[in-house]
C-alpha cells in the first residue's frame, strides 16, 4: 500500500521539491494533504495535479478561490491556520512533512506529535524557538522526527546504528554563502538581489539571506542541539564552500563520520520520506574526481556576527533563541524590502537581545508572546 502524505507548506521551495521526489517514487507515495499559507495559484495547480483528499489553504481570504477552483474535484478545502494544525488529526496520513517557513510551523508540528505522526521536519523555526518543548512531547509520543535539512539529515544518517555510542562533538558545514570572502566595505552596501543568489543550493527568500549572512547555520546550531540531545559547547560550524560534505560527527575513539552527496535537496527529503530504507533516485550522483577539490575554513563571526549571536542565543538558552528568531525574520524582510543595510540585520538582533527580558523555562505562550514582543521592538528599531 502507498503511503499517504500530508505536505504542509507544499508551494514553497521545499514542499515543490517533495512533490518532484513522489513524482519519482509514485509507486510508493501518494499526496494525500495539501496545505499552503498565500499562494493559492500554485496550490490548485498542484492540487489538481496529485489529487489529494483534503487541500488547506491558510490564508481564509482565498477560500472561496481554492473552492471553487477545486469544486469539480472530489477534494475536501479547508481554510485558517487552525485547519492546518487540524488536519494532522486524519487518520488517513501516514507521513507529515513540514515544509512551512517561520514560527507557524509550531502549533502544526506539535499538534502531528499528539497524533503519532511519522515526520519529516524542513522547518528550523520550531525547534529554535521551542526545542525543548517539542524534544520533551516527542518522547512523551514515542515519535521520531526526522530532519529534511541536509545537515541535520547527514547527522543523522552518521548516528544510525551508533546508539549510546559517545559523541565528542558534531560539526556542521556551511557554504558560507554568497557573500564568502567579502571585505566589511562590501558587505555593508550589498544588496538583497546579490544576497539572494546562492552558489549551491536551491532555497526560498528567507533562507537564502540567512545562507549570506551565516544565520541559516546558527539556526541549524540550535536544531541539533534539540534534535541530537547534544550540548552547545560540542557544537561547531566549519565553512566548505563546495556543499558536498554535510557536516561530521566525532566519536570518543577518534573516528569521524560524514555524509557526502551532490547538493541537492531531493536526496535528504527523499531520505526522510523512506527511512530507514534507502530507494534508488534519478538525482545526479556526486562525481568527486570532477568536485576536484574540497575546502574547508574558518567562518569569521567578526564579519558575519549573526552566526556569533546565534551560539551566544543557544548558550544562554530560554525564550532567548526565540528572541533571535523574531528579530531575525524582522530584520531579513526590512533588508528585503531595502529598509536596512546587510551590515544593520545582526545589530537588529543584538539589540533585541539586549531589551527583551529573559524567560528561563519558557512555556508554548511565553514563546508565542516572546516573539510577538521581539517582533513589535524589532519594527520600532527599524523605523
Ligand atoms: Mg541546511
Amino acid at each position: 500500500m502507498k503511503k499517504r502524505v500530508a505536505i504542509l507548506g507544499s508551494t514553497g521551495s521545499v514542499g515543490s521539491q517533495v512533490l518532484s521526489v513522489i513524482d519519482v517514487q509514485h509507486e510508493l507515495f501518494s499526496v494525500e494533504v495539501l496545505s499552503a499559507y498565500n499562494n493559492a495559484d500554485l496550490l490548485i495547480s498542484q492540487a489538481i495535479k496529485y489529487l489529494p483528499n483534503v487541500v488547506v489553504i491558510g490564508n481564509a481570504d482565498h477560500y472561496s478561490k481554492v473552492r471553487d477552483a477545486l469544486n469539480s474535484y472530489d477534494i475536501k478545502v479547508y481554510a485558517g491556520l487552525d485547519a492546518i494544525s487540524q488536519i494532522t488529526e486524519m487518520g488517513t496520513i501516514d507521513i507529515v512533512l513540514i515544509g512551512i517557513v517561520g514560527i507557524e510551523a509550531l502549533n502544526p508540528l506539535l499538534s502531528a506529535i499528539r497524533n503519532k505522526k511519522k515526520i519529516a521536519l524542513a522547518n528550523k523555526e520550531s525547534l529554535v524557538v521551542a526545542g525543548e518543548l517539542i524534544s520533551k512531547i516527542a518522547i512523551e509520543n514515542n515519535v521520531q522526527i526526522i530532519p529534511v535539512d541536509s545537515e541535520h539529515s547527514a547527522i543523522f544518517q552518521c548516528l544510525m546504528g551508533e546508539f549510546d555510542n559517545p559523541v565528542d562533538k558534531i560539526v556542521l558545514t556551511a557554504s558560507g554563502g554568497p557573500f564568502l570572502g567579502k571585505d566589511n566595505n562590501y558587505l555593508k552596501n550589498a544588496t538583497p538581489e546579490e544576497a539572494l543568489k546562492h552558489p549551491n543550493w536551491k532555497m526560498g527568500k528567507k533562507v537564502s539571506i540567512d545562507s549570506a549572512t551565516l544565520m541559516n547555520k546558527g539556526l541549524e546550531a540550535i536544531e541539533a542541539r534539540w534534535l541530537f540531545n547534544i550540548q552547545h559547547s560540542q557544537i561547531e560550524v566549519i565553512i566548505h564552500p563546495q556543499s558536498i560534505v554535510h557536516s561530521l560527527v566525532y566519536f570518543a575513539d577518534g573516528s569521524v563520520k560524514t555524509l557526502l552527496s551532490f547538493p541537492d535537496m531531493r536526496i535528504p527529503i527523499q531520505f526522510a520520506l523512506t527511512f530507514p530504507h534507502r530507494l534508488k533516485s534519478t538525482f545526479p550522483t556526486l562525481d568527486l574526481l570532477s568536485a576536484n577539490t574540497l575546502n574547508f575554513e574558518r567562518p569569521d563571526v567578526k564579519k558575519f556576527r549573526n552566526l556569533a549571536l546565534a551560539f551566544k542565543a543557544l548558550e544562554i538558552g530560554g525564550n532567548m533563541p526565540c528572541i533571535l528568531n523574531a528579530a531575525n525574520d524582522i530584520a531579513v524582510q526590512a533588508f528585503l524590502n531595502k529598509k536596512i543595510g546587510f551590515q544593520q540585520i545582526p545589530d537588529i538582533i543584538e539589540k533585541c537581545m539586549d531589551l527583551i527580558p529573559l524567560t528561563g523555562n519558557p512555556v508554548l505562550t511565553d514563546i508565542f508572546e516572546t516573539d510577538k514582543l521581539t517582533r513589535h521592538k524589532a519594527s520600532e528599531l527599524i523605523k
